[in-house]
């Protein structure tokens, strides 16, 4: 789960993390407020649920009251990488000596939560990422021993040569780790730490993201979201029993089971397609469950075929096609559908669709290549 700019740094005042201040805006008349409670000089920054706002034109500094109502009125509204811009941040602008980047993340390869820092902080880090790897450098955290003082010195030591920039950027990093820990984050990250002319350290830009399976226990957090469209649709599909994931493809999978759901999707891109979604439906397969599912995908404007991949274990293959039999003749939808059935009673289920609006298919080759062939591509691999 994301949350915005300005959330993160509500959390990172509650935990004692210097940042500079500002506020939430949404129109022009709460921003010629913030002007005049935060300027002369502001930064005004785009509230979106994605990096890299400051070079897609989401962040700037303006001088004067006009400047600032001039930037917020192109900021408001404005797409970045997809997301709708609703809200600014309006802050106090700070001013810069040098940027640092410091950033906690879950790190799957280690097992571990892993610290990364670099002198090289701000919009470029990605590049400083690709291009000098070395000016990043990793810390793997025991959980047993966390973050204490003397290794968050040691740390910090390795990002400044300044003692008491040292002693600032130390007990930062202790306590961005207890928020953390605290809040089951899979992220954190100031990105940049900023060090002022008088010698401050200040967070002026922070991302946090949580792992959605301590929703349950994450009640203050969990309040705090506000989903865009596609994320809402997700978190409805999770309720109904779904595992949704929507993609930028045009086939529709519908599937039970997530490996033959990740199975199928690689068979689509195999032969040269994209899917439209990971739609896991889970074990059974019912009218009403199938009937949800499909709705689903069909509120994903770009999915103009759906395949349908069950394997029938102790779910029946003939029950299966009883199922979407019933479902489709409810749903009312012109939609090419191809399915295929394999496992208990799947003969029984292919005839069952037999001279139906379905394309029933034995492998899951054919049934990639036919829900290709019907969305209008062609194969780029010929059946081996
Ligand atoms: P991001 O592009 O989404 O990471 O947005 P940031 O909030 O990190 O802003 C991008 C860049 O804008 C930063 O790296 C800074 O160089 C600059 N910037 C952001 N806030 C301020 C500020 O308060 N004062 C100054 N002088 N520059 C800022
Ligand atoms: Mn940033």
């Amino acid at each position: 789960m994301k949350i915005h700019e300005y959330q993160t740094r509500m959390l990172f005042s509650k935990y004692g993390i210097p940042t500079n201040a500002g506020s939430v805006c949404t129109t022009l008349d709460e921003i010629e407020e913030a002007y005049q409670m935060f300027g002369p000089m502001v930064v005004i920054k785009a509230q979106v649920h994605t990096g890299g706002r400051g070079k897609a034109g989401g962040v700037k500094l303006a001088r004067s009251e006009d400047e600032a109502l001039e930037f917020g009125q192109q900021i408001l509204g404005m797409d970045i990488n997809g997301h709708h811009v609703e809200k600014v941040f309006v802050a106090d602008a700070a001013e810069i000596k040098k940027e640092y980047y410091v950033g906690f993340v879950n790190d799957r390869s280690t097992k571990s939560v892993v610290l990364m820092v670099s002198k090289e902080g701000g919009v470029e880090i990605e590049e400083v990422a690709q291009r000098a790897p070395e000016k990043i450098h990793k810390f793997v955290i025991q959980s047993d021993i966390g973050l204490p003082s003397y290794l968050a010195r040691k740390i910090a030591f390795s990002l400044f040569d300044d003692i008491d920039q040292v002693k600032q950027g130390a007990d930062i990093l202790k306590k961005l780790y207890h928020l953390y820990v605290d809040t089951d984050a899979t992220l954190a990250e100031i990105n940049p730490l900023i060090v002022t002319p008088n010698d401050e350290l200040l967070a002026i830009d922070g991302k946090m993201n949580f792992d959605d399976n301590a929703f349950y226990r994450q009640k203050e957090i969990f309040d705090m979201r506000e989903a865009t469209p596609d994320e809402l649709k997700e978190i409805e599909a999770k309720q109904k029993g779904f595992s949704y994931v929507r993609l930028d493809g045009n086939i529709g999978c519908m599937v039970n089971g997530a490996g033959l759901a990740m199975a199928t999707m690689d068979m689509i891109k195999l032969y040269g397609a994209e899917p439209a979604n990971f739609l896991d439906i889970g074990g059974s397969s019912n009218p009403v469950k199938v009937v949800e599912a499909i709705k689903l995908l069909l509120s994903d404007k770009n999915v103009n075929v759906v395949l349908i991949n069950i394997f029938g274990g102790i779910t029946r293959c003939d029950d299966v096609a009883r199922g979407l039999i019933q479902a489709f003749d409810e749903l009312n939808v012109d939609i090419p559908v191809v399915v295929r059935l394999t496992g208990t009673n799947e003969q029984e289920g292919r005839e069952m669709l037999k001279e139906t609006r379905f394309y029933a298919v034995e492998t899951m080759s054919q049934a990639a290549r036919k829900a290709i062939e019907l969305s209008g591509r062609n194969t780029t691999e010929t059946q081996s």
